[in-house]
């Protein structure tokens, strides 16, 4: 049993070191990861310049590029074994509703699809507070690892793990949820750059629009676990009658 762990913040963040270290009592782990945080890099590949691997200590690799390209390169290549299954995280920060569009995180275990295991995402819930609970997510994820050999799953499939930020003990429990949708993203905020030219920092996710109940938002504000099964098909299946309709008589 062989699992690749990446992330999107980092080969040295301490939530991808927590998850190398509990994944390691049920398999054997490969870390490739980013040299540093491209959090919202969503699934994006570098195809403009060549990537470069860099091994940090035995079973550690880190590459300057993106979650996908680690997670590509690892399983297109770069070894010569195969892995199982793609496990991703643990990441500083929810990863809840439309983040899923954004996350680096989710890209990395989404590009681990079709390896012989389903692929994890695992975002900690973590606020302003200093020292978030990495140990639990890493416990969480472990769990759910042990989970899958025991019960398989249909391959193919992508969950999305959210944890709250406390400890494993105060955990009520795991859900399985779909995924809410927040408000629109705060504004740009503007300031200047010492020469007094404008620049913009991307402002914050907004808040939830829709936390209902059997909501991601919901699960984890109530303090489960919250375990999104995610699809790559984002066709709107119920919306093709109506577009067949409205493209009628449109000629090429
Ligand atoms: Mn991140």
């Amino acid at each position: 049993m062989k699992i690749l762990v990446s992330n999107d913040d980092g080969y040295r963040a301490e939530g991808i070191r927590r998850l190398r270290g509990s994944l390691s009592s049920l398999a054997e782990i490969t870390v490739v990861a980013p040299d540093r945080n491209r959090s919202g890099a969503s699934n994006s590949l570098t195809l403009d310049v060549p990537l470069r691997v860099f091994e940090s200590e035995p079973g550690v690799y880190y590459v300057p590029g993106t979650p996908t390209d680690c997670v590509h390169l690892a399983i297109s290549g770069l070894f010569d074994f195969e892995h199982d299954m793609v496990v991703s995280g643990v990441n500083d920060g929810p990863n809840l509703g439309d983040d899923v569009l954004y996350s680096g995180t989710v890209a990395a275990a989404v590009e681990g699809r079709f390896l012989g295991l389903p692929t994890l995402a695992v975002s900690l819930c973590t606020g302003s507070a200093k020292d978030g609970h990495f140990e639990t997510g890493a416990e969480v994820a472990r769990v759910l690892v042990e989970r899958l050999l025991k019960q398989p799953l249909e391959r193919a499939l992508i969950l999305n793990v959210n944890v709250p930020d406390v400890p494993f003990a105060q955990l009520k429990g795991f859900r399985a949820t779909r995924l809410g949708y927040r408000h629109r993203s705060e504004a740009v905020m503007q300031a200047q750059d010492p020469r007094g030219r404008p620049v913009y920092w991307v402002g914050p996710a907004g808040p939830e629009q829709d936390a209902g109940p059997g909501t991601d938002f919901e699960a984890v504000a109530h303090g489960y676990v919250s375990v999104t099964p995610l699809q790559v098909d984002l066709t709107r299946h119920a919306a093709l009658p109506q577009i067949s309709q409205w493209l009628d008589g449109l000629r090429g």
